[in-house]
């Protein structure tokens, strides 16, 4: 992804892992991958979908906004290190992420606001990292923000997974290795779902994927972008977006909320800043006949 400027304000992407997920019509249950391939194959493939097996292309990464004020992380990905035996990729894994993120010209003491769009396990892990056997907040300066809502939901369910002895299951467990030791510290910051981090910046509700997922603003004079986390969970949501994801909470109101969106900002000059798309990862959403694409001349 190229670097995004809204205003004076700086997108990067942080990659924590990318490449080949799963095949398309186990992410979208309900999807026929050959037809996809058919009708939107011509943008779909190779980038975010190979023709041949049917496979999802997927990023996990970050985005990195710089206000004049401001360094903030969006979306912490997957994390090293963490015990995700029920998704192999994933387990004891180690990645470039932090230099990743340095070579940004960032460090971790750098940034100010870790936020996530939704509080699943490849959106904060890199909250933590492990150091002499104990999850400690990566980003020591930051405040981390949740959504009151998603946070709640979580806390109440992961409270019950552990009274019932299964708190590795929910999530992979994420909560106790990348959200709990945050609590610990004090560096969590609890807040409401339309939430303003400054005038440029603010979350807006998109719930379905999760019960309190957001998607964030940013927005300056003309120029406007939306990070939207696991509502386009793929590009081939765009060729049909009533697809939701098997990890989607509620694929009902997922749909909604997708649709919603695709619809409000379709042929306007905001981008789309996406939390699992390969490079571009960006772009205008744009229609192609009786669907919609992602304008990749960005
Ligand atoms: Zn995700």
């Amino acid at each position: 992804m190229k670097t995004q400027t809204i205003g004076n304000i700086r997108v990067d992407r942080v990659v924590d892992m990318e490449g080949k997920f799963a095949a398309l019509d186990f992410l979208l249950p309900e999807s026929n991958p050959a037809e996809i391939i058919a009708q939107a194959g011509d943008w779909l493939c190779p980038n975010f979908l190979d023709a041949d097996d049917q496979h999802v292309m997927m990023s996990f990464h970050s985005l990195l906004i710089r206000t004049d004020r401001h360094t903030i992380l969006v979306d912490s990905c997957i994390g090293d290190d963490k015990e995700r035996p029920n998704r192999l990729p994933w387990h004891h894994k180690k990645g470039p992420f932090l230099d990743n993120l340095r070579a940004q010209g960032v460090q971790p003491e750098d940034i100010d606001y870790v936020m996530c769009t939704h509080m699943h396990g490849d959106h904060v892990g890199w909250n933590t990292q492990l150091v002499d056997g104990r999850w400690v907040p990566t980003f020591p300066n930051a405040k981390y923000v949740f959504a009151r809502k998603e946070f709640e939901f979580w806390e109440k369910e992961n409270y019950q997974a552990q009274q019932e002895g299964r708190e590795a299951e929910l999530n992979h467990g994420c909560w106790f290795d990348s959200v709990l030791p945050v609590i610990e510290a004090g560096k969590h910051q609890v807040v409401d779902s339309d939430f303003a981090l400054d005038d440029s910046l603010w979350l807006e509700p998109a719930e379905g994927h999760t019960p309190g997922a957001v998607i964030l603003h940013a927005k300056q004079a003309d120029d406007h972008a939306i990070m939207v986390g696991d509502m386009l969970h793929t590009a081939a949501q765009l060729a049909q977006p009533s697809l939701s994801s098997r990890f989607c909470w509620d694929p009902v109101m997922s749909r909604e909320t997708r649709t919603r969106v695709i619809d409000q900002y379709c042929e306007t000059n905001t981008t789309i800043l996406t939390a699992h798309f390969p490079s571009p990862t960006a772009g205008r959403i744009i229609r192609n006949g009786d669907a919609f694409k992602l304008d990749l001349e960005i």
